[in-house]
This record gives structure tokens, C-alpha cells and sequence, in this order.
């Protein structure tokens, strides 16, 4: 491609609206240009990057199975109805009413066209497993689009499903996609994690999600070295066994005048917040719950609704902590209270002459002993973790990185099958629903992610695999013939080779030529200046080291063409 040919606006500014770098440096590299809020257009450039990874993930879903099909954008709300999700989707569901008055969704997702598409057509067990999968635009009303590409209101993403006989199949194509966005984002030259993540409304088994580590990533992860990692809200606390044990002292009721908060408790009593129970009231449908946690911890409400069963739960207000606990807000605490269930997380059992509150007003007791004074028959894991708790797998200390979610699969069981009467016939012509798997990959979005993790001040950084092109040829000063001709004949021979190459034939001051080339991040640079008319010399730089090397005109070609491939052999997986 010759520049002078091509759309590639590139800005000197960066954008007032882009917070994060990968975002600066699509709209500054002339990637993509916003029409409207979440929603883009891409430019060659930006396109070029997308398709390399669409190739990637279509060539590994393939040699995971799968089949690809092209679903439509627009699915009529009579489906969605038949799921039960046209009203809980909520105001994320993008709608549209055609002239008949008939409601349509954009889809945000296909689970119900692709059940439809195979109750149709699929009858036998001897048609299983299969795996359906497109490349698709998707939509979704997000609250506050930001971030460009990796929170918009439009995008490209995969989805892939699956349809099995039973569990024991479904569980067996999960670890095959597993291992196919291993492959892909490998592939792309990312580093990232599988990190167990929570299902949400879909419930049941954990799923993972795929993060690109990203200082600016939305999602913050829960690693250890032994390879286990989680999300905030699936991160597993290790319970820290009880120290020795210091001896039951006798329990007092002291008094507290004002002092609701943990810090001004604890201030008062000159005690620790770790030697503080806190107790959270709850109301659980028409019940309550008293949640009970170190003082120096948090409550995580997914987790408390695992712990739970149930997502209906919410904080009680003042008036019902006081109908329920006798005591006003802040007060409250595990000893004598009735007819509450009580939740302690794991943590809890390790305490020993802790501080609660004594359920009425001004009033804590000190030296409460679990068994002694109370007494807790669930313990579970409900707190926030926080860096260098130990790793539920080892014991060791966790760390925290941040990461950009890319990808997600999940296994949803008969969920859908069920509800939209997908059924199969087994061997004995018995009728049975579906186990279903589905698995996203956020297109546009690895791009962005990628942008984020490979790039330095001077701007985009590569992977060779996702480039949008592989060499970047520039002649310092295009009317210099020999120059001009020198470039033009390794663009040619690269480009019979099969190279992907961009040639900057702009006439155009060499100090911004260059600076446009590290913007746009080619991950190889031929510099065709002076030296080659004086010498027979071009130089080739990479753009990631800075490595430079001096190539013999009549060479370049060759040797180019090496490079490129030796750089390619470093992703291949
Ligand atoms: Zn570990």
C-alpha cells in the first residue's frame, strides 16, 4: 500500500475525550474516528488490525469444530420473549420497531437465534456435539461509553455455541475452547490470564474469563504463583487458621456513647478494627440476615448472594435494623439476637475476645467469644479479597494485577434449551434438552487491548501477528530518484513475496515521516535515506528493541523477508 494512496490520518494531538492510551493512540495512529458516543468508524488502518484478529480466532474455532455461520443483527422480540429475557434484559438491549409495529433487538448476544436456528434442525444425539460460531456486530446500550473501542455501544465480536447430550460432553468442548483462546491470544501476542469468574444472572458452574493484563484495565484480578486467579468477585480467601489461643476473657458490656462507625469504636476502646466483628444486616426476601465480618473487612454481595442462594437481598434500613435487632443503626451485634440467620465469613472463627455491638444504642460489648456467646452454623467466604490474602490453591500471597476482559466462556446448561423447548431424541427415541455452552471474544476490543499492552511514548508497538502491516518502508526524500526508485523496488519485491507492506511515498519532511511510522508501529521499518544512493545501503529497524541493522540494497529483499518470518515463528503456538 502506498501512503499517498491510502487513508492514514494521522494526529499530532491527543483527543481531550481518551482516557486511556490504547484509545489516544487508535484515534491519533487514524484507526478509528468517533461518529457518536460508543459508536466508531474504523479507518484501513484500524481495519486491517481487527481483520488479523478475526483470521486468528476464525482459523482456531475452526480447528476447535467449530462451524461458521452469520446470525442476523436483528432478531424479533417474539425470541427474546420466549427466553424470559426481553424485560430483564434490561435498557442495555438495543430495540427497534419496524412499520408493522413489530419490536426487534439488535442483538447484544445469540443464544436464543442460535437455539432456534438448532431446534430446527438438529433432532439426533448422533448430530452432537456441535459448534455454531459467527463474527458478528453486536450492540449495547451502555450506560457510559468509554475507553473508545473497549466500551462502545457497537463492536465486533465471536460468539460461539455449543449443543451436547449431556454435561460430561459439554465439560469436554469447554476445555477445547479453553484451549483454543489460549491458542488465539497467544497467537496474538498478548499476555493475559484465564481467571475463574462469576456467572452472574446465568448461575451454575464457574466460568472464566480471558483479561489482558493492562495497568488501565477496568477488571482487577487476584493472582498467585501457582497459576490460580480470579476476579474481586470469585477470588477465594484462604480462612486464616485461629491463633493460639489467648484465653476467653469475661465478657462486659461497655459503653460507647456516639460511636457507630468501626473507626470511632475502635478509637474509643483503643482496640485494632481486625478485633472488631462487624454486623451487617440484611434483608433476604421477606427475612434477615446478619452478616458478620472481621471489622477491617469488607462485604463482596456476589459473593453473599452465593452464600445466600438468592440475588434478592438488599442492606436493611435504619427501622428495620432496629425492629429486627432491638438496637439502632451501628449498634448491632451477633449475641442475643433472635430469629435472624446468621452468615459469618471464614474469618470470623479465627477471633477470639472480639468487639460488637451490643444491639441498643451506646452500647458494645468486649471479650465476645464465638461458641461462647454465639453461635454461627454457616461460615462462608463473603469478603472482599485484598492484596497478600493466601491463595486458596497454596496458601501463598495473593497478588493484584488490573486486566481488560477479551473473552469469556461460560457452560449454561439447559437454561435456554429448557425454556425454548430445544430438544434431541437419544438412543431410545427419549426426548432430551440440549446442553449448551456459549463463548465470546471481544474483537475490536483485543485490538484495543493489545494497543494497551504494546505501545511506548513514541506510540503503537505491534505484535507482528495483528499488525496492520508487517514492514514500513520510508525514503527520507522522495525526489531523489534513486531514493524514490531504491524504495520502490524492495515495495515490489516485498509485496510479490507476500509481505504486508506500507510505503510512505509522501513528500514530506524525513523528521515527520519517522515520527509517524513509530506512531503507527509497524513492527519492522526500512529506512531507504542518503546511504543508499552513496553506499548500496538501507537500514532495517524493529520497531520494539530499536535494533538497527545495515542491509545491502540487492539483499534487503531477502533478508526482509526472513525477518518477517523468523518474527512470525515467535507467535506461533
Ligand atoms: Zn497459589
Amino acid at each position: 500500500m502506498r501512503w499517498t494512496e491510502y487513508l492514514l490520518p494521522t494526529l499530532k494531538e491527543t483527543p481531550a475525550e481518551a482516557e486511556i492510551i490504547s484509545h489516544r493512540l487508535m484515534v491519533r495512529a487514524g484507526l478509528v474516528r468517533k461518529l457518536s458516543s460508543g459508536i466508531y468508524s474504523l479507518l484501513p488502518l484500524g481495519l486491517r488490525a481487527v481483520k488479523k484478529v478475526e483470521n486468528i480466532v476464525r482459523e482456531e474455532m475452526n480447528r476447535a469444530g467449530g462451524s461458521e455461520i452469520l446470525m442476523p443483527v436483528l432478531s424479533p422480540s417474539e425470541l427474546w420473549t420466549e427466553s424470559g429475557r426481553w424485560n430483564v434484559y434490561g435498557k442495555e438491549l438495543m430495540r427497534v420497531k419496524d412499520r408493522h409495529d413489530r419490536f426487534f433487538a439488535l442483538g447484544p448476544t445469540h443464544e436464543e437465534v442460535v437455539t432456534d436456528i438448532v431446534r430446527r434442525d438438529v433432532r439426533s444425539y448422533r448430530q452432537l456435539p456441535l459448534i455454531l460460531f459467527q463474527i458478528q456486530t453486536k450492540f449495547r446500550d451502555e450506560v457510559r461509553p468509554r475507553f473508545g473501542v473497549v466500551r462502545a455501544r457497537e463492536f465486533l465480536m465471536k460468539d460461539a455455541y455449543s449443543f451436547h447430550r449431556d454435561e460430561a460432553c459439554l465439560a469436554k468442548t469447554y476445555d477445547r475452547m479453553f484451549e483454543a483462546y489460549t491458542r488465539i491470544f497467544k497467537r496474538c501476542g498478548l499476555r493475559f490470564g484465564p481467571v475463574e469468574a462469576d456467572s452472574g444472572a446465568i448461575g451454575g458452574d464457574v466460568t472464566h474469563e480471558f483479561m489482558v493484563f493492562a495497568e488501565t484495565g477496568e477488571s482487577q484480578v487476584f493472582a498467585c504463583d501457582c497459576g490460580y486467579a480470579a476476579t474481586i468477585d470469585t477470588a477465594e480467601c484462604e480462612p486464616v487458621q485461629a491463633a493460639a489461643e489467648a484465653g476467653q476473657a469475661a465478657l462486659e458490656k461497655v459503653s460507647t456513647p456516639g460511636t457507630t462507625t468501626v473507626e470511632e469504636v475502635t478509637q474509643f476502646l483503643k482496640k485494632k478494627p481486625s478485633e472488631l466483628l462487624k454486623t451487617i444486616i440484611y434483608k433476604v426476601g421477606d427475612e434477615y440476615a446478619a452478616v458478620l465480618v472481621r471489622g477491617d473487612r469488607e462485604v463482596n454481595e456476589i459473593k453473599l448472594g452465593r452464600a445466600l442462594g438468592t440475588t434478592d437481598f438488599v442492606m436493611a434500613a435504619a427501622e428495620e435494623i432496629e425492629k429486627v435487632t432491638g438496637g439502632p443503626l451501628g449498634f448491632s451485634g451477633p449475641v442475643g439476637l433472635k430469629g435472624v440467620r446468621l452468615i459469618a465469613d471464614h474469618r470470623v472463627a479465627g477471633m477470639a475476645n472480639m468487639v460488637t455491638g451490643a444491639n441498643e444504642a451506646d452500647a458494645h460489648y468486649v471479650n465476645v467469644n464465638l461458641g461462647r456467646d454465639f453461635d454461627v452454623r454457616e461460615f462462608h467466604d463473603v469478603i472482599v479479597a485484598i492484596e497478600g490474602d493466601p491463595c486458596k490453591c497454596c496458601g501463598k500471597p495473593l497478588s493484584t494485577w488490573r486486566g481488560i476482559e477479551v473473552g469469556q466462556i461460560f457452560k449454561l446448561g439447559t437454561k435456554y434449551s429448557e425454556v425454548m423447548k430445544a430438544r434431541f431424541l437419544d438412543e431410545q427415541g427419549e426426548e432430551h434438552p440440549f446442553v449448551m455452552g456459549c463463548y465470546g471474544i471481544g474483537v475490536t476490543r483485543t485490538v484495543a487491548a493489545a494497543i494497551e499492552q504494546h505501545n511506548d511514548k513514541d506510540g503503537i508497538v505491534w505484535p507482528i501477528s495483528i499488525a496492520p502491516f508487517e514492514v514500513h518502508i520510508l525514503p527520507t526524500n522522495v525526489s531523489d530518484e534513486d531514493l524514490r526508485e531504491t524504495a520502490e523496488a524492495i515495495y515490489t519485491g516485498l509485496t510479490d513475496a507476500g509481505i504486508e507492506v506500507i510505503l510512505d511515498d509522501r513528500d514530506e519532511r524525513a523528521g515527520n515521516k519517522f515520527k509517524d511510522a513509530d506512531l503507527v508501529g509497524t513492527p519492522l521499518r526500512v529506512t531507504v535515506g542518503e546511504r543508499a544512493a552513496k553506499e548500496g545501503k538501507v537500514e532495517l529497524r524493529h520497531r520494539k528493541t530499536g535494533e538497527t541493522i545495515k542491509l545491502d540494497r540487492r539483499e534487503a529483499v531477502r533478508i526482509i523477508v526472513d525477518t518477517v518470518k523468523d518474527e512470525k515463528r515467535k507467535l506461533a503456538v
